[in-house]
């Protein structure tokens, strides 16, 4: 493994000069067998990344991927329920009995048309099928892999509490965590743990954007466009208006914000008035506020469009997410076990081929950054993007972090991150997202006085706050049925 192996001799052989370069963090004699878990596990954990990477199954397709991971954590000992909040690729795989109860999320979803071989260029393997361009099958996998090492300390009588891993499934379309978490599935969990894939290493003091997923459509009436004009009313008039106005809007906006839509249908023919149109537009800000008020113009622009155009308009919410409630009390945890794991050791092939790719994106060749980031206790403005996983920080604290598995720079949700997924650049942040993320866990299990503070922390910030889904009511919906 990497180099805590290494370590662990080291500290065997030589404990008052590695206590000098390396302080042992608290509980260090647990954190290390959880290492030494993964470390075992290594081959059967890569082998069901690289598994779930070739599935690349898109929101709620994952069948194979989500199977693949809830027969490794029943294998491993762990109570499976799967098909849950209405979802069959969601599932729960539980250990351990009493507080504190202690649970980890992971993903799998694949993103469409980013097929990809595991190599340092474009290079597709079947034309318009999915790709892992956001890192998911190692996201799934790293999380499920921390799951076990700490249920082994169970096993062992070494923790005392429940691990509870959450698969989660339709990160990037649908939005699986909101319907679980309706679902009621996640109550009583005490502490969440999350991570993502990264082009760096940290623990994520940095929040997310809120995001609102709205669809607008139009509706007309049909003429021939040249014999009888006056007889029609063009739906797709009234859509050009509405993203006119939208576009107007932008001059009055926060910094922050931002806006993106697609024309999903805008006529067929040009001697046709056309009868219908549809916009798919996100809404995005640092807060949901702002969201929330971006959205009342946005309704607005759709009636008064649809006035000007004496068309009829229709404003539908798919979905959206909050932005994220970072607790800085457990990122202090995280990152302290990231900082005794210590960097990433990349061989130099990895870094010729990381170098390679960037070539290819016409970036510089910086390679892989294998450094855990300093701390950031100002972390400045939110990340572009958003997350399920950020409204689950509002219903209970979660603890986030981010581990390097692709080049510095590199398009995310890109062939390029397909392909580190697929190869020992993503396995080997994925083993360090899993050994992070279980140290963090037994800090938790450990000690109730961090337990406390990460809730307290939580309880503070979420006072007076009533935290309501961007979902629509019933089952989710397959993408594919979406705009
Ligand atoms: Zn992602």
């Amino acid at each position: 493994m990497r180099h805590l192996a290494s370590l662990v001799l080291f500290l065997a052989t030589a404990p008052s000069l590695a206590a000098a370069t390396q302080p042992a963090p608290p509980h260090a004699a647990e954190k290390q067998l959880a290492v030494a878990t993964i470390d075992e596990n290594r081959e059967q954990l890569t082998a069901l990344s690289d598994e779930v990477w070739r599935y690349a199954e898109t929101a709620l397709q994952e069948t194979k991927s989500s199977k693949a991971l809830a027969d490794l954590a029943e294998k491993k000992g762990f109570r499976v329920t799967r098909g849950v909040a209405g979802m069959p690729t969601a599932f729960v795989a539980e250990y351990g009995t009493g507080r504190p109860v202690i649970g980890i999320m992971g993903e799998y979803d694949a993103l469409p048309g980013l097929s990809q071989k595991a190599e340092p260029e474009r290079a597709v393997i079947e034309p318009g099928a999915p790709g892992h361009g956001c890192g998911h099958n190692l996201f799934g996998v790293g999380s499920l892999a921390a799951a076990i090492a700490v249920k082994e300390l169970i096993a062992a009588g070494k923790l005392h509490g429940t691990v509870k891993f959450f698969g989660t499934p339709a990160e990037e379309a649908v939005g699986g965590k909101l319907y679980m978490l309706r679902d009621g599935v996640m109550n009583g969990v005490d502490v969440m743990l999350a991570w993502h894939p990264d082009d760096e290493t940290r623990a994520d003091t940095k929040s997310t954007q809120a995001i609102v997923d709205v669809t607008v459509e139009f509706f007309g009436r049909a003429a021939h466009a040249a014999y009888d004009p006056w007889n029609g009313r063009s739906a797709v008039h009234g859509l050009e208006i509405f993203t006119l106005a939208v576009n107007m809007m932008r001059e009055h906006i926060h910094p922050s914000s931002r806006m993106h839509y697609a024309i999903l249908k805008g006529g067929d023919v040009p001697n046709v008035v056309p009868e219908y149109g549809k916009v798919w537009i996100w809404l995005r800000d640092e807060k949901r506020e702002l969201v929330d008020e971006m959205l009342g113009r946005l309704r607005k622009m759709a009636t008064g469009a649809a006035m000007a155009a004496d068309v009829e308009s229709k404003v539908t919410i798919n979905g959206g997410d909050w932005n994220m409630l970072v607790n800085m009390a457990g990122e202090r945890l995280a990152q302290q076990n990231l900082e005794w794991l210590g960097p990433l050791q990349f061989t130099p092939q990895e870094q010729e081929l990381a170098k390679a790719i960037q070539r290819a994106n016409h970036l510089p060749e910086k390679g892989l950054n294998p450094a855990i980031k300093p701390f950031e206790a100002v972390p400045g403005p939110a990340e572009g993007g958003s997350t399920d996983v950020a409204d689950i920080s509002w219903n209970m604290p979660i603890i986030h972090l981010s581990v390097a598995t692709a080049p510095t720079g590199v398009p995310w949700h890109g062939w390029s991150v397909v392909a580190c997924s697929g190869m020992s650049i993503g396995h080997k942040g994925m083993i360090l997202a899993s050994e992070a993320l279980a140290a963090t866990m037994i800090d938790l299990f450990l000690d109730p006085a961090n337990v406390r503070a990460v809730r307290e922390e939580f309880a503070k910030k979420t006072e007076g706050v009533q935290y309501t889904a961007y979902i629509p009511a019933g089952p989710p919906r397959l993408p594919t049925a979406n705009p």
